[in-house]
């Protein structure tokens, strides 16, 4: 990568950062179509005073992660319809100083499920009620597909399906439900208890497809069993990979090289 005096800055915001795979993924991307840009981590603990730094500095466009993807909102100059209804955002684009926050992780999330299956009309069964649970809701629902959600604690699920206007069951009680597909948007079955699943391997059978977002390990307990039970099945690393194609395809408006993120991502994961 050369670096020269019209090179453009973007960067990933969260705190930590160190871990963050999205440096590589987007300078990789930048160099393979010859972009005089440059990706940076940004460990940020001040919100605020990052947001000007980035408007004082020219910064084009940035990632936002954990902890800031709420705390960034107040801050903006403006907000994309489906971000503020998530209520989060995982990009900033900014230009002339006005910062405009946008959320790819429903994009990402539609277009790695969508790789399997029409979304319109579908019927989903999501697990969770967190954060990531919530954008994947909103996404479902542009797409306009028809969502149920299960979740361990009550009062978190009613909460979010009645945000989103569709029912809510208890987790204990999916193994009953039908549905085009499953999507895990838990951390059930993430390392260092990787041993667990959210959902019976028999219960599988009710689905064509099954999607899981976690990605450490990317072969789910979930994931392994359902491709024993004859589904179709999604991993954590295409909603990363699609979230980020997005972002990419935001900051630079050309189609991103996706293999060469998708081999980014697939060699951190080897
Ligand atoms: P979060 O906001 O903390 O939500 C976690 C959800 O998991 C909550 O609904 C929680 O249930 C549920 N949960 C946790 N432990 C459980 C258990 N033992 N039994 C039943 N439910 C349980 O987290 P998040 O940000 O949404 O992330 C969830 C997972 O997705 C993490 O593994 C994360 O690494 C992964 N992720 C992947 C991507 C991707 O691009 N592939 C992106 C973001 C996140 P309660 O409602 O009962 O608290």
């Amino acid at each position: 990568m050369r670096i020269n005096g019209a090179t453009e800055l973007y960067g990933i915001m969260g705190n930590p950062v160190g871990h963050s795979l999205s440096p590589a993924m987007h300078n990789s991307a930048f160099q393979a179509l010859g972009l005089n840009k440059a990706y940076l981590p940004f460990p940020v603990t001040d919100v605020a005073k990052a947001l000007d730094g980035f408007r004082a500095l020219g910064v084009r466009g940035v990632s936002v992660t954990i902890p800031h993807k709420q705390a960034v909102i107040e801050h903006l100059d403006s907000i994309d319809p489906v971000a503020e209804k998530i209520g989060a955002v995982n990009t900033l684009l900014i230009n002339e100083s006005k910062i405009h926050g946008t959320n790819t992780d429903w994009l990402g999330a539609n277009r790695a499920l969508a790789e399997k299956m029409a979304l319109r009309n579908s019927t989903v069964l999501l697990l969770g009620a967190g954060g990531s649970a919530r954008a994947i809701g909103f996404g479902l629902l542009e797409a306009g597909a028809h969502v149920t959600i299960a979740s361990r604690t009550p009062a978190k699920g009613r909460e979010l399906a009645k945000a989103l206007g569709v029912n809510w069951i208890p987790l204990a009680d999916t193994a009953k439900q039908q549905a085009d597909a499953l999507i895990n948007a838990t951390s059930v079955g993430m390392a260092p208890r990787d041993d667990q699943s959210p959902m019976a391997e028999a219960a599988l059978t009710n689905f064509q497809v099954v999607m899981d977002i976690v990605y450490a390990p990317l072969k789910t307990r979930l994931l392994r069993e359902a491709a024993k039970r004859g589904c179709q099945t999604v991993d954590g690393l295409a909603m990363l990979l699609y979230q980020g194609v997005a972002q990419f395809e935001l900051f630079t408006g050309q189609p991103a090289p996706v293999e060469i993120m998708a081999e980014v991502l697939r060699s951190r994961f080897a």
